[in-house]
């Protein structure tokens, strides 16, 4: 009776494998970008968690000192970063990316500030709806830096827009096909 049943629990257990193998097929190239989206907002709620855990948000002294944190948005493109970091007037978010301004095109570094939150609006909740609204901008701030890259059309690269000569070509194509000089 035992034998019988171990017999059929795998023979199930093999047939209920390859029918499972074939739907994750299907449903992974169905849904490979929620799954995407799915995992990034995963990993930043874990990142904001421990940050709470490190961390005192409300405690304006100690966190000017010691934070200025990045995210990095792991598997995507050239996996550029933003930050979290703390101001006079609050937390801030935003990314850093390359500018190529002035006269004769030369990079430096340029910080740019998507949101902030004031200490003032930290200090009126608890610690659990100061996660969430921190967590809230992390990802905005994740998806407008997310919808700053396009394919490049040579090369197939999802290329941030300071690294591209127009919507649709990264700098290095330009060069090659266009003939553009940096
Ligand atoms: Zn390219």
């Amino acid at each position: 009776m035992l034998f019988s049943n171990v017999v059929f629990y795998y023979d199930l257990k093999f047939q209920t494998k390859h029918l499972m193998s074939d739907a994750i097929i299907a449903v992974n190239s169905l849904t490979r970008g929620m799954v995407d989206v799915k995992s990034m907002k995963i990993k930043a709620r874990d990142w904001v968690d421990s940050i709470f855990n490190q961390y005192a948000l409300t405690d304006e002294e100690k966190i000017k000192k010691d934070c200025a944190l990045y995210f990095k948005l792991t598997g995507f493109a050239d996996e550029p970063e933003v930050y979290l970091r703390s101001a006079d007037e609050g937390l801030e978010l935003g990314y850093e990316a390359t500018q190529w301004n002035g006269p004769i095109a030369a990079p430096f570094p340029g910080v740019y500030k998507k949101h902030s939150l004031s200490w003032e609006t930290l200090h009126s909740l608890d610690k659990k709806e100061q996660q969430e609204l921190v967590l809230d901008l992390l990802m905005k701030t994740i998806n407008f830096r997310k919808r700053q890259y396009r394919k490049c059309q040579f090369c197939g690269e999802k290329v941030g827009t300071e690294h591209r000569f127009d919507q649709n070509t990264c700098h290095g194509c330009a060069s090659e096909h266009f003939g553009v000089v940096y």
